[in-house]
This record gives structure tokens, sequence and C-alpha cells, in this order.
């Protein structure tokens, strides 16, 4: 099969989020198993050209966009297994400090002129290179209305005609929901802006349009799914998904375990595996050295390593955080970035429980791969979840998740059964700052009182499998069900 990814990130190249690690890793996969994927993404001001040996493809391609001409260009990179991709350039939308916000996290106004003339322009180059398409791959917002062009626009085009839509869904919190202004230059019809698709409440919502027009729609975990066909968990769009019926699935993102394995990290300063994992305590050590932390092997280290974003449910640590390291013996690394409320206390903690609290707030690949290694547990205290990609990482390092039991962490993580010893992490359900607390003294008197359960887990955890051999081998048969159900 042909597929194509046209997606606003991909890593290693431009990355955010989980959506860029999915799409750095699933075309891999599915050429792996004999397919032949392509990636687009657009030419980012910081994607660094020499890095990743980034050539010009084509000087100019002609994109027509509801009532204008614009011309760009394309450049071309690989990823491993010679997986093209391709990068459209255009400076007046791209060649700025941020993808989708200012360094201020203000969103950027035109976002639905730069990624439908994106996400247009993706298309146009299919048809340009004489790409026969079987799959359109098209993931959240900023690209869902691909799912509409594909079929107002191009339906009866040689190449592109004929090929199926899937539309993934990552985080249904975000939306593209912007105003009116410049609808014509977007392209997609007023025809289309009706309630059942572009429009939302007098407003443009771009995702869900790209779910009107999808041939299918997907998400990327089982529990995601069903938590989006309920009003609160969809953020409004649970009816429309509902219409899909069985045309809207889930399927568990896999994780590289090339970037994200212990016995070959090439970030952290000790490989270990399930055999040698007494060797993980050199990376705790240097983690504790690196956030500043008591340097002691036998007190537990918890990491955190996240979006500082509503949805990751870090605002249940204010005032809770000072609670558990003042009642227990315990030590926090936390790394991340985002709201600036959080940037703040998660920057002073460490101030003021020195040896306790280390944080770094900023992105930073290296430290999160030490987090990874160095710490016992990990936290991830989600309001919701899609799929979550670090409690996967943390099993494979032996580090065990404390999550609240939503989406992909529900669907991931096995709960402790304090008899047996068996499990893999510690769950609560409550949105509730006690519920972390308590959970936490869970985890913490396990690590203390039950040495032998928690390394019972410890070795469970390693031995998950979650490759993206497995996802892929679904997506394949989605693909397959989705060009037949087209074509009935
Ligand atoms: P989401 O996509 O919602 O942010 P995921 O758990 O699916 O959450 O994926 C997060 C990815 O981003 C992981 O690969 C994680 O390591 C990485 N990440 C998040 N914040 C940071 C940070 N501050 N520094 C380095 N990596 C980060």
């Amino acid at each position: 099969m042909n597929i194509v990814f046209i997606a606003s990130e991909c890593h290693p190249f431009a990355k955010t989020g989980g959506l860029a690690d999915v799409v750095g890793s699933l075309p891999i996969a599915l050429k792996k198993l004999g397919h032949n994927p392509i990636v687009i993404i657009p030419k980012y001001q910081n994607i660094d050209v020499n890095k990743y040996n980034l050539i010009k493809h084509q000087d100019l391609l002609g994109v027509w966009m509801g009532n204008k001409l614009e011309w760009c260009s394309v450049w071309k990179s690989s990823l491993p297994e010679n997986v093209d991709v391709f990068f459209i350039e255009f400076d007046a939308y791209f060649n700025r400090e941020g993808f989708y916000c200012d360094n201020h996290m203000n969103d950027y106004l035109d976002n639905p002129q730069r990624f439908c003339f994106f996400t247009r322009a993706a298309l146009q180059f299919c048809i340009d290179n004489k790409i026969n398409v079987d799959i359109f791959s098209f993931h959240d917002w900023q690209t869902a209305p691909g799912t509409c062009y594909q079929k107002t626009w191009h339906w009866n085009n040689e190449y592109i005609g004929k090929a199926a839509s899937v539309l993934t869904i990552h985080n249904i919190g975000y939306q593209g929901k912007y105003s009116t202004y410049g609808y014509d230059y977007l392209g997609l019809g007023w025809e289309n802006f009706h309630n059942q698709a572009f429009e939302d409440f007098g407003g443009i919502n771009l995702l869900k349009g790209g779910i009107f027009f999808a041939d299918m729609v997907n998400t990327v975990s089982p529990t995601y799914a069903k938590e989006t066909l309920t009003e609160l968990g969809s953020h409004g769009l649970h009816t429309y998904l509902a219409n899909k019926g069985d045309r809207y699935i889930g399927i568990l993102n896999g994780v590289d375990y090339e970037h994200w394995d212990p016995e070959i990290d090439t970030y952290i300063p000790q490989n270990y595996n399930i055999k040698t994992i007494e060797k993980k305590s050199i990376n705790k050590r240097v983690l504790q050295e690196q956030f500043l932390l008591e340097i002691n092997d036998n007190i537990p280290v918890i990491g955190i390593v996240s979006r500082f974003a509503h949805q990751k449910g870090l605002q249940l640590l204010f005032g809770t955080i000072e609670r558990i390291v003042n009642d227990m013996i315990v030590q926090f690394a936390i790394l991340g970035s985002g709201d600036k409320g959080l940037e703040s206390y998660f920057g002073y903690l460490p101030a003021k429980y020195q040896g306790k609290i280390g944080s770094y707030i900023g992105y930073n690949e290296r430290l999160a791969h030490l987090i990874e290694a160095g710490s016992d547990f990990f936290l991830m205290p989600s309001i919701y979840e899609p799929c979550g990609l670090n409690q996967i990482y943390s099993l494979r390092y032996g580090t065990l998740p404390i999550v609240r039991a939503t989406g992909g962490l529900d669907d991931t993580v096995i709960q402790y059964d304090e008899t047996t010893g068996n499990g893999t992490g510690f769950k609560f359900y409550a949105i509730d700052p006690n519920a972390v607390y308590y959970t936490v003294g869970w985890a913490v008197s396990t690590y203390y009182d039950r040495k032998h359960h928690y390394k019972q887990m410890q070795k469970l955890a390693i031995e998950q499998d979650f490759s993206w051999e497995k996802s892929a081998k679904e997506y394949i048969k989605l693909y397959e069900r989705t060009i037949k159900s087209k074509n009935l």
C-alpha cells in the first residue's frame, strides 16, 4: 500500500508531543512490514537543515487555496528504513518561532490559513509527483481538513482520487476552533459550513469537519475511544464520533524501543536490562546529582516528564507534593514546561525542599531519558490521556508508573495486587489531590516494605511489549478495511 502521512509534527525533525513520536515511528514499522509510506510535514524555522541533511526537492509547487494561488517549495530528508520525509517550505506561514503559538504561548490567529494551506500543499505534492495513493493518514485538527479536500477537490484525480482517508485523533482537547475570518481562503466551501461539518457555534471547527469527511477515524487507545464517546471525554464531539459507528476505533500506540530501551539508550550514563537491573542505580545516582537531590540509593525517586498543561493533572500536585515530601522519605525529579503558573511553582520548589525536589523547566530530551532510567517511579496524574507514551517508556526502564486510570494509562498499566505482587504500576481513579497523595504513599510503602513485590513488578514491567510492529499490524488491518468499505 502507498500510505501518505500528512501531519504537523514528526520526530526527530519537529516535536512538541506524542503526535510526533507516532508520525516518526509508525511509517518505519509499516515499511518493515512491506508497505510504502511517506511523510509530509511543514518546514518550520527551527528544523535543522544541516543536522537532518535536508535537500531541496522541488522549487515551485503551486497550491490553489479557495481564492488565491500560493507558491511554495519542497525539501526532502528521510527516516530510518529509507522512509522519505518531505517538508513544505512557505516562509510566510512557517518561518516563525513556534509551531502553533509564539514563545509566550499565544496561539497564531492565522492557524487555519497556515495548516489548511499546508494540507492542500501536501495533497498537491502527491499529484505533482504522480504518487498513486491508497491511504491518506491525517492527524489531529491541523490536517483533518485534508479529508474534505480529498473528497471535494480531488475526488476525480487519477492519482489521489481513489485514496481512502484515515483521520487519527491524538488529543480531542485540541480541535482547531477559530473564527470564520478568512474562511474563503481555506477552500473548504461554504456548503460544508454546517452543523454536521465545519460549523461550530458560529465559528470553524477543523477537527469536527475532518471527522465528517473521513472514511475512517481512529484514536490512540481503546479506552480513550470509549471516553471520547461521552460528552465530557470528547470535549463536545461525542455525537459526531458516534455517527461514525464502527468507523471509529481505538488502536494503542506503539513505542520506539530503538530510542527508548535502557539496553541501548545512548543518552543514559549506564545501560542495563532485566538481567542487570541492579545497574539502574548508577543512573539514579547521576539523576540525583544533576537534580541536586540527596545522593542516597535507598530513597525512592519519583520522576515527572510532562507538558505543563491542564490535561496532565499536575495542578493536583499544588501543595500535595509538599505534603508528600514532608510526610514520606521520597524525592522528586521534575522536567517540563508550559503553563506559567506550574513553571514557577515547580521551578521554586527545589529551593524550598533542597535535596528532596529537583526540577528543570524546559524541554530536554537527554534529561527525559535520564529521568526514565534513574527514577524508581514515574508519576502521571492525567485528567485525561489519549495514549501516553511516558508510562510505556517507564515500564521498559523498570520505573513503575503511578497513574490515574484514564485512556491509554488504564490500557497499559496493570494494577498492583498486594496479595500476589502481580502488576506493573499503581492506579487511582478520582481526580483528587488526596488520591495522588495516598497512591504515592502506597507505591512508596511498597518500595520500602514489600521490596520483593517491587522487584517482581519491575520484571513484569520490563517484559511488557508495546512495540510498533504490533500496532502497525492493526493499522494495516484498519487501512484494508477502510479501502474495502470505501469501494463497496
Ligand atoms: P503528550 O503527547 O500529551 O505530550 P505523551 O506522553 O504521549 O504526552 O508524549 C510526550 C512525549 O514528549 C514523550 O516522548 C516525552 O518524553 C516528551 N516530553 C514531554 N515534555 C518534555 C520535556 N520537557 N523535555 C523532554 N521531553 C519531553
